[in-house]
């Protein structure tokens, strides 16, 4: 028997929860104000409340694009005002800590920091929500133990993520475990979302693994958008365009619907 997944409240509404699938949507990088105010409008537009964009990016290599910083969150304050969305914005250490978690509605945690248990301490003392994703050669039981660094801090407005792992198959980016998916939804009662985008890396597979995030029970996807996929400066091989996520997004309503899900 399945637990009841814990409610998560930002400004006093109930923005995950048992039977609400969340979707948040965005770039994978701020990349420019246009940019954001483009992508932020249109996506506002189809419904989506919580706006995902990262300005402080964990790339692998040094020598590529490493998100607009501190400039970034600006930017993303004028979406939050503009579209009255919430913002999702990930800090990778504790040198941009303060600022991101000043600037966001839920402070995310990448895969590549789920091993850092300052940050994990620090996120647990702050009053926003977090989303601490799961690393990609995390096993669920250590996954697990680096989220107590933030529920023994006594925040506990935190969203999991499944974003791929690691295996022998190299032809999609990652490998989506929804069986450690079904794992984490036993073991805690925290709502798990899905990151479809990271773990196939190429966006034909992306609508597929979203549609079955919703028949799977997740608690939401966190997806990325971008409006002009070819010319992003991050991850361009697995966004999908606007026009691509919007007819995904009815999809998955569709989806939703016939489970008594709301997909918001
Ligand atoms: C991201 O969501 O932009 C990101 C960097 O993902 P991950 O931490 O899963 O690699
Ligand atoms: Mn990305």
């Amino acid at each position: 028997m399945s637990k009841i997944t814990k409610t998560i409240k930002i400004d006093d509404k109930d923005l995950f929860g048992e039977n609400i699938f969340r979707v948040m949507a965005g770039p994978c990088a701020v990349e420019s104000r246009d940019q954001i105010l483009y992508t932020a409008d249109k996506l506002s537009k189809l419904g989506i409340e919580i706006f995902r964009a990262g300005t402080f990016k964990p790339r692998v290599d040094p020598e590529t694009y490493q998100g607009a910083r501190e400039q970034g969150l600006i930017w993303l304050a004028e979406a939050r005002k503009d579209f009255g969305l919430k913002i999702i914005t990930e800090t990778t250490d504790l040198s941009n800590f303060d600022l991101v978690e000043e600037y966001s509605d839920i402070i995310q945690i990448g895969a590549k920091a789920m091993y850092n248990p300052a940050l994990l301490t620090k996120a647990g003392k702050s009053s926003k929500a977090v989303l601490l994703k799961r690393h990609f050669g995390a096993t669920v039981d250590e996954y697990l133990k680096m989220l107590k660094y933030i529920t023994k801090e006594g925040n506990n407005s935190v969203i999991l993520c499944e974003r791929g792992i690691r295996t022998f198959e190299t032809s999609s980016r990652f490998t989506l475990d929804l069986c450690g998916g079904a794992v984490i939804q036993e073991r805690t009662d925290f709502p798990l979302v899905i990151d479809p985008s990271h773990s196939m890396g190429h966006s034909y597979g992306v609508p597929k693994l979203s549609r079955a995030a919703v028949a799977f029970g997740a608690g939401g996807l966190l997806i990325e958008v971008h409006h002009d996929p070819k010319n992003a400066l991050c991850d361009s091989q697995q966004a999908l365009n606007i026009d691509e996520f919007a007819k995904l997004y009815k999809e998955m309503k569709a989806i939703g619907e016939t489970m008594g899900i709301t997909v918001k």
